[in-house]
C-alpha cells in the first residue's frame, strides 16, 4: 500500500471548496459522469482505430444510490486508469489544477460558467471520503484502489478488479444526504446529464403489474445520447423538430418555427433554436437557451453570449469553442463568442428572410407573434436591422401586412404633408382612438398599428433612419394639422374670444390634468371638439415609463390640447350664447380695461428713457396700481367666463362628449354626464340654454 500526500498549495484545500462552491454543489455529478463519459469515449476511440483489439461490452455508465449508506456510486466501462495514471491525474494534475484555478478564480468563482474545471475534485464538495476502484484498459493492468477522506492524505494500493473501467463511490457527508436520494439523483441527471453521448443507466423501468407499478429487470436509462440537434437537418422531420421542443419545454404553446445550427468552420456549433409565440408583453420570458459543450450541459443562461435580443429563443446551442472557465463579463469580448453571436444573428435572419420570401402567407400569419422579437433585434442590434428592414411588416387598422417598400409606395401620394414629408400615422389603440382613425381613414389615410410594449422607441428608431419622415399617432392633433395640405387659414375670431373660450371650457374640464384650448378651423362637419395629446410630449412619457422610471416628463401631469372647431355649427351656438349672456359684464370690464391700458401707456411714457432712480415715487406708484387693476379686470373677466361655461348646458354636454370619446370621462363627472343627458332627454327636459339643468 502506498501512502502519501495530495500535491496541493494550500494546506487544506477542501474546506475552501466547500466554502466557496457552496451555492452550486450539485455540480460534482455533472462533473463526474462527464469523466466517466470522456473515458467512454476514449474507448470507443482505441477500439476504432484498432488499439484495443477486445470486446468493448456494454458501455453504460450506471449510477447508484443506497440512502441508508448514504452513499452514491457512478460505474463506467471507460479506459479505467493504471496505478501510475492515478499518480499522475488524480494526485498530482487534478489536485494542484484546482488549488491554481481556486487560487486564480477565487474572485469571480460565482461568475465564471457551471464552475468547469473543478472535475473530479469537486466531489469533496459533498462527500467526506471518496473511494476509485479502476481497471485500465491496457494488457496486464492491475487494478487500483484508491481512497481519501478530504484531508490531504490519501492511500492507494493494488486490488482484483475483473471489469475494465472506473467505479467512484462516494461517502456523502451527513449534511449532504439528499445526494442519496433517488429523487434528488433523478433530478439532477435530468438537468445535467439528459443528452449526454454515452447511455446513462439509473435505476430499473417500472410496468404495470397486478394493480400497482413494480419495477422490472431493465436498466432505465436516463439520457438521450444521440439529441436531435446532433443528426443531420435532412434527416429529421417537422414532427420530430416539435417533440423536441416539448421535451426541452413541456409547459409551453407550440412555437412558431425552427432553425437548425450547424457549422464547423471557423468554429464549431450545432443547436436548434425556436421561435415561440409572443402573444404579448406578459408572455417574455428570457433565458430558455441551453447552453451545452459537448452534450453536456453548462448553463440555462446565455446572455453575453447571444446577442440580447436573440435572448428571447428557445432551444439549444452546443458549442465546445465558447470558453467556459472564464467570467462573463470576459465572454463578450473573446473572439470566438463574437463570431458565434454574429452567425446566430446571420442564421435568424436568413431563415426569416426564407420564410418571408417563400411563404409570405405564413409569415404574415405568424407576424403579430413575432414582431416584438423583430422590433427588438431592430432596435438593438445594427446588423439585424439591416437584414430586417428587407422583410418587416407594417400591420395596419384593416388587417393588412405590408413590407416597409410597399407601404411608403401606398401611403406618398396622399399622405405627403405640404412641406414635402412623408407623414405615418399610427394608432397605439385602436379601440379607444377609433374616432380618429375615421377621421383619418375619411380623408383616404392608413393607419398603422403599433401597440406593442417596444414601439415608443421603434418609432423613434424608424424616424431616425426613414428619410423626410414624421410618425404621428393619429389622436396627437387635428388630422389636417398632422398632415398639412396647405395653410390653413385661422379663424376670425373678436379680441379676447379664444382665450374667453379657454377659460369657459377650462371650467368645465376634470381638474387632474392640463388643458391648453385653441380654437381652429376643421370644417363644417367635422366634431364640435378634439381633444389631442401632441406626439412629442406623449412619446416622452411613454418612454419614461417603459423604462421603468419616472423622469421629468414623467411626473408632469397629463397635458392635453383642446380644439375647438369654430366652423361647427354648435360651437358657433355656444359663442352666440356667450356674446349674449355675459355682453353686459364683459363690456363694462372690456371698457374699463381699455381705459386703464391706455392710463398705464402714458405712465410708461413719462418713465421711458429715465434711470430707475430718476423716476418719481408717485409715478412708480401709479403705474404698480394700473397693472394690478389690470390684472384684477382680467381676473374678473375670467371669472365670467368661467361662470358662463359651468352653468351652459350644451357647452358641459359637448366637452363631455369629447372627453367620452378619448375615453376620459369618469366617475363623478361620467355620473353627471349620464344625469344631464337623461334630463335633456326627459319630457321636460331644456336643451342648450337650459338653466334648470346643470
Ligand atoms: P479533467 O476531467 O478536467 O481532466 P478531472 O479532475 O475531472 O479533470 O480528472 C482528471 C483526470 O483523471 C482526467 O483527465 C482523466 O485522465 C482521469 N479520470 C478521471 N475520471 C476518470 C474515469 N472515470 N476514467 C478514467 N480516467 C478518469
Amino acid at each position: 500500500m502506498k501512502k502519501g500526500k495530495i500535491g496541493v498549495t494550500t494546506e487544506n484545500i477542501f474546506p475552501i471548496i466547500k466554502k466557496f462552491l457552496y451555492s452550486d454543489h450539485e455540480i460534482f455529478l455533472r462533473e463526474l459522469v462527464a469523466n466517466a463519459v470522456d473515458a467512454t469515449q476514449k474507448m470507443k476511440a482505441l477500439s476504432s482505430i484498432g488499439d484495443f483489439n477486445g470486446e468493448l461490452g456494454d458501455l453504460t455508465i450506471r449510477i447508484k444510490t443506497d440512502e441508508k449508506k448514504n452513499t452514491l456510486t457512478i460505474t463506467d466501462r471507460g479506459i479505467g486508469m493504471t496505478m501510475e495514471e492515478v499518480d499522475k491525474y488524480i494526485n498530482q494534475i487534478a489536485f494542484s489544477s484546482a488549488g491554481e484555478f481556486l487560487e486564480k478564480y477565487k474572485e469571480q468563482l460565482n461568475n465564471i460558467i457551471g464552475h468547469f474545471g473543478l472535475g473530479f475534485y469537486s466531489t469533496f464538495m459533498t462527500s467526506k471520503k471518496v473511494v476509485i476502484n479502476t481497471l485500465s484498459w491496457k494488457e496486464g493492468a492491475k487494478g487500483v484502489r484508491w481512497e481519501c477522506d478530504g484531508s490531504p492524505e490519501f492511500t492507494m494500493e493494488e486490488i482484483d478488479k475483473t471489469d475494465r473501467g472506473t467505479e467512484i463511490i462516494l461517502y456523502l457527508d451527513d449534511d449532504s444526504k439528499e445526494f442519496s436520494s433517488k429523487t434528488k439523483i433523478t433530478e439532477l441527471l435530468n438537468k445535467y446529464c439528459k443528452f449526454m453521448p454515452v447511455p446513462i443507466a439509473f435505476g430499473k423501468t417500472e410496468e404495470w403489474k397486478d394493480g400497482k407499478m413494480v419495477e422490472t429487470e431493465q436498466d432505465k436509462i436516463i439520457n438521450e445520447s444521440t439529441p436531435l440537434w446532433t443528426k443531420t437537418p435532412s434527416e429529421i422531420t417537422e414532427e420530430d423538430y416539435l417533440k423536441f421542443y416539448r421535451l426541452l419545454y413541456p409547459m409551453q404553446d407550440d412555437p412558431l418555427f425552427h432553425i437548425h445550427l450547424n457549422v464547423d468552420y471557423p468554429f464549431n456549433l450545432t443547436g436548434i433554436l425556436y421561435f415561440p409565440k409572443i402573444k404579448d408583453k406578459m408572455d417574455i420570458t428570457r433565458n430558455k437557451i441551453q447552453l451545452y459543450s459537448n452534450q453536456m450541459f453548462v448553463t440555462d443562461s446565455v446572455e453575453n453570449i447571444v446577442p440580447d435580443f436573440l435572448t428571447l429563443l428557445y432551444g439549444v446551442i452546443d458549442s465546445p469553442d465558447i470558453p467556459l472557465n472564464v467570467s462573463r463579463s470576459y465572454l463578450q469580448s473573446d473572439a470566438n463568442v463574437k463570431k458565434i453571436s454574429s452567425y446566430i444573428t446571420r442564421k435568424v435572419a436568413d431563415r426569416l428572410e426564407d420564410i418571408y420570401k417563400n411563404d409570405r402567407a405564413s409569415f404574415e400569419a405568424k407576424w403579430d407573434n413575432l414582431k416584438l422579437f423583430i422590433e427588438y433585434g431592430m432596435l438593438t442590434d445594427e446588423k439585424f436591422y439591416d437584414r430586417a428592414v428587407k422583410f418587416a411588416l407594417f400591420k395596419t387598422v384593416d388587417g393588412k401586412y405590408l413590407n416597409y417598400e410597399d407601404y411608403k409606395k401606398l401611403i406618398e401620394p396622399a399622405q405627403t404633408d405640404k412641406n414635402k414629408k412623408l407623414v405615418y400615422l399610427y394608432t397605439t389603440d385602436p379601440v379607444a382612438q377609433y374616432t380618429y382613425i375615421e377621421d383619418a381613414k375619411d380623408r383616404g389615410y392608413q393607419v398603422l398599428v403599433f401597440d406593442s410594449q417596444l414601439d415608443a422607441h421603434f418609432v423613434n428608431l424608424l424616424e431616425s433612419k426613414f428619410k423626410d419622415t414624421t410618425f404621428a399617432r393619429v389622436d396627437a392633433d387635428s388630422i389636417d394639422s398632422l398632415i398639412q395640405k396647405e395653410s390653413k387659414e385661422k379663424p376670425k375670431l373678436k379680441e379676447n374670444e379664444e382665450s374667453d373660450l379657454g377659460y369657459a371650457f377650462e371650467a368645465v374640464l376634470p381638474k387632474d390634468s392640463h388643458y391648453h384650448v385653441q380654437v381652429e378651423n376643421l370644417g363644417a362637419a367635422a366634431a364640435p371638439i378634439l381633444i389631442t395629446q401632441s406626439e412629442f410630449m406623449r412619446r416622452y412619457r411613454d418612454m419614461s415609463a417603459l423604462n421603468g422610471g419616472l423622469n421629468f416628463y414623467g411626473e408632469m401631469p397629463d397635458s392635453y390640447t383642446v380644439i375647438l372647431n369654430y366652423e361647427n355649427p354648435l360651437i358657433q351656438e355656444i359663442i352666440k350664447d356667450k356674446d349674449e349672456e355675459t355682453r353686459k359684464e364683459a363690456d363694462e370690464i372690456q371698457a374699463k380695461l381699455v381705459a386703464t391700458r391706455s392710463s398705464l401707456e402714458e405712465a410708461e411714457a413719462k418713465m421711458k428713457g429715465k434711470k430707475p432712480e430718476e423716476i418719481a415715487t408717485a409715478d412708480k406708484d401709479e403705474k404698480e396700481r394700473l397693472d394690478k387693476q389690470i390684472s384684477e379686470l382680467s381676473g374678473q373677466r375670467k371669472e365670467i367666463m368661467e361662470k358662463f361655461g359651468q352653468n351652459n348646458t350644451l357647452l358641459k354636454q359637448i366637452a363631455d362628449l369629447a372627453l367620452l370619446s378619448n375615453n376620459m370621462l369618469k366617475g363623478k363627472e361620467l355620473h353627471s354626464f349620464i344625469k344631464r343627458s337623461l334630463q335633456i332627454l326627459g319630457p321636460d327636459g331644456k336643451s342648450g340654454k337650459g338653466e334648470e339643468i346643470k
